[in-house]
């Protein structure tokens, strides 16, 4: 199948089964959402809907933010990963936004990689969500997938898999195939073992077409037989130990 025909299935299937698909963080504000996504680095958005709605209450906008430091606000994300780190980033990025936006958040890629905290993958999602820019983040989710299903190709690196979807999608679906793309992933085509039994998209997924020829599927089977077979012989050599130690008790008694 051609890379070309992945997309215009993905878009439609998409299109047609999530046309509603958003974030799963929970926010009220550019500066709100810019706080969530620089928090949910290596975390999940479960956990930081747990912790900010005390952080926004207590530090409901730029100028909060800029007028505390890390120490204050480390108690408030203390169970998110990395809390040390982000607890700079977050009085870093208040200040920064105070003094070089007037408090309010930037919508250029450039500008916002200026604040701490914020790399490429945080400015897209703020670009695209907030401010509707073509723009695509490249999270762990849509490098896996993007992958799987063969809507990249040999793309080793985030950049890589961003050019790409850029180049291959439609303009006005690049800040929807985001979350799109990362919803498929949390949930049907997880890291470990994806759920392909119940994923509506084999019949263009790259991954299963190549997973599930007949050499595939015998090699799959064969590793499988292979791994019982091993548990077996393992639980034969247990059972001849255990009895060996029973006899050995019983001559000693
Ligand atoms: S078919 Fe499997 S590998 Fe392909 S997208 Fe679905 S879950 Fe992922």
């Amino acid at each position: 199948m051609l890379k070309k025909e992945r997309y215009k299935y993905f878009v439609e299937y998409f299109s047609k089964n999530q046309p509603n698909a958003v974030t799963e963080l929970h926010y009220n504000s550019p500066y709100q959402l810019l706080v969530a996504v620089i928090l949910s680095a290596q975390c999940t958005d479960k956990r930081i809907n747990q912790v900010t709605p005390k952080l926004f209450e207590r530090f409901p906008d730029a100028a909060s933010l800029a007028a505390s430091d890390a120490d204050e606000i480390f108690p408030y994300i203390r169970s998110v990963s990395y809390p040390n780190n982000k607890a700079k980033h977050l009085a870093g990025m208040g200040k920064l936004l105070m003094e070089n936006f007037n408090g309010v958040v930037p919508s250029d890629l450039k500008d916002l990689q200026t604040l701490p905290g914020v790399g490429r993958k945080t400015a897209n999602v703020i670009a695209s969500v907030v401010f509707d820019a073509p723009a695509i983040a490249v999270d762990t989710h849509v490098f896996r997938v993007s992958n799987r299903i063969g809507l990249t190709t040999r793309a080793t690196t985030p950049l890589a898999v961003e050019k790409q979807l850029v180049e291959y999608l439609p303009q006005d679906t690049l800040a929807i195939a985001h979350h799109w793309l990362i919803l498929h992933g949390r949930y049907i085509c997880v890291a470990r073992t994806p759920k392909c039994e119940i994923c509506p998209l084999t019949w263009f997924c790259k991954y299963y077409e190549q997973h599930n020829t007949e050499k595939a599927l015998l090699k799959a089977e064969a590793a499988k037989q292979k791994k019982a077979e091993a548990a077996k012989k393992k639980r034969t050599l247990n059972t001849i130990s255990k009895e060996l130690k029973k006899r050995s008790v019983d001559k000693n008694n």
